[in-house]
């Protein structure tokens, strides 16, 4: 089986004709794949899945396989359960399987997205790969198209979650480039042959720290393609037994881990981001655009950085973005205006930094797409540029994002955005999440924290 259908597809799981389902058979036999791996990510961020035998592709298809509505509220202790008055013990799910975006990951195994319907086949309104989904066709039909760009931070580990490299380590430097040559080797090579090329890999600040880019995709693929590579590096690492820690703060006092997402907007073909007579060259909408993500990200840091370390991480001076506030190649502004030079291939684009991989890829791009297109909609007025870095100013006037857990789950719970972008369902259960983490974890020491969760986003 070839990758050349890679993360292409947007269509609703469950549509598939007869033909496109005779053709995958014959595809699978032809690749030789044995098993089906289907994911979806929960509200804490973890990647859950069910898989079937590759003959029983159809029926993870259509008409899905049976899950419970709790596979959306299972917290990050691997115990605890974050019940809402729509999710409780009683009542079954099923987990459709997204065929067009089926991808060989090696070991005659092949993984797809998959999505949450109830029992009659209609969408979950608490599913949130099928909330982007949703979202996305209402972009199309308005004429607007939209590029994401993921860069993923990762930090590998000793094979139970422990420091690997203890002695010097120089960010960007070129002998931790190699450092891990094996793994980085078969890091390309994996990710090449899943018809996922990355566009680069380097070393971070933190020991053992990495970061790869993703090529830019459509809303939906670039949240696939970051769960794909989170799957693919949880593989890899195993294959040189050491281990890959997604979580925002890995090991207290070295750099978290982010995952910063890049928006670029067209219109007819035409940039919205560059080529205007606004700031850097903005044209209305995307200057609008820019305003209604720097107005509107305060609410969904719950959503994008309100994991529980994720306020560790988002700290001044640390190059997270923890400013709420925008600025051309600004690197301590939590949106960074990235504008269309020769020297960027992919012309002007938004740089959300705050985000960090903790959170569900899904719902991080939802909340982007949604609050670019409410400024949009709403021809939102563009704040005033921080052309400085926002510690620098005398007074302080820049306000931070929210890092503390419980004033992040608040601002959640009152935004009429967050209502109206995740829908009511989705904000519900992200919210029970988070208060379960808020009371589980609220007493611990950073340090407990940090290594009590290092892995849990692995797998
Ligand atoms: N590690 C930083 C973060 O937590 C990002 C560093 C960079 O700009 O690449 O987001
Ligand atoms: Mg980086």
């Amino acid at each position: 089986m070839t990758a050349q259908h890679v993360l292409s597809s947007q269509a609703l799981p469950g549509s598939a004709t007869a033909a496109d389902l005779a053709d995958l058979h014959v595809r699978l036999q032809s690749g030789g794949i044995e098993l089906i791996v289907g994911t979806v990510v929960d509200m804490a961020g973890v990647i859950r899945a069910k898989a079937v035998p590759a003959q029983r592709v159809e029926s993870f298809h259509r008409p899905g396989l049976g899950a419970s509505p709790t596979l959306n509220a299972f917290c990050l202790d691997g115990v605890g359960i974050a019940h809402t008055p729509a999710i409780g013990v009683t009542g079954d799910l099923r987990l459709r399987l997204e065929t067009g975006s089926i991808t060989p990951i090696g070991d005659r195994i092949a993984w797809a997205p998959a999505e949450f319907f109830d029992q009659q086949g209609t969408p979950d309104p608490g599913c949130a790969r099928g909330r982007l989904r949703e979202m996305v066709a209402a972009v199309s039909a308005d004429g607007l198209e939209v590029l994401i760009g993921s860069e993923l931070e990762f930090v590998l580990t000793g094979p139970a979650g422990e420091r690997l490299t203890t002695g010097t380590w120089q960010p960007y430097g070129a002998a931790p480039a190699l450092a891990h040559s094996p793994f980085l080797t078969d890091l390309v090579r994996t990710f090449a042959s899943a018809g996922l090329p990355v566009e680069q890999v380097h070393a971070e600040y933190g020991p053992d720290q990495y970061e790869i880019s993703l090529p830019p995709a459509a809303p939906l693929a670039a949240a696939d393609q970051v769960v794909l590579a989170r799957v693919l590096l949880g593989r890899i690492a195993g294959r040189h037994g050491v281990g890959v820690s997604f979580s925002p703060v890995p090991f207290v006092g070295s750099a978290g881990n982010g995952a910063h997402l890049h928006l670029s907007l067209r219109r007819d073909g035409q940039p919205l981001l560059s080529d205007g007579t606004g700031p850097h060259g903005l044209q209305p909408d995307g200057a609008a655009a820019l305003a209604g993500i720097v107005n509107g990200l305060p609410e969904f840091i719950a959503v994008v950085a309100g994991a529980p370390l994720s306020g560790t991480r988002l700290g001044p001076g640390t190059w997270a973005g923890a400013y709420a506030c925008w600025g051309l190649e600004n690197r301590e502004a939590g949106v960074r205006l990235c504008a269309a030079t020769p020297g960027n291939p992919y012309g002007a684009n938004i740089e959300v930094k705050c985000v960090d991989p903790a959170a569900n890829p899904y719902l991080a791009v939802a909340s982007i797409l949604g609050l670019a297109l409410a400024g949009i909609a709403s021809s939102a007025a563009l704040p005033e540029e921080v052309a400085v870095d926002p510690s620098s100013i005398p007074g302080d006037p820049i306000p931070r994002f929210p890092h503390d857990p419980v004033q992040a789950a608040e601002l959640l719970e009152t935004s009429a955005l967050a209502q109206q972008i995740l829908g009511p369902r989705i904000v519900q259960s992200l919210l029970a999440v988070r208060r379960w983490e808020i009371a589980a974890y609220a007493d611990l020491p950073v340090e407990e924290l940090s290594a009590a969760l290092r892995m849990v986003w692995s797998g």
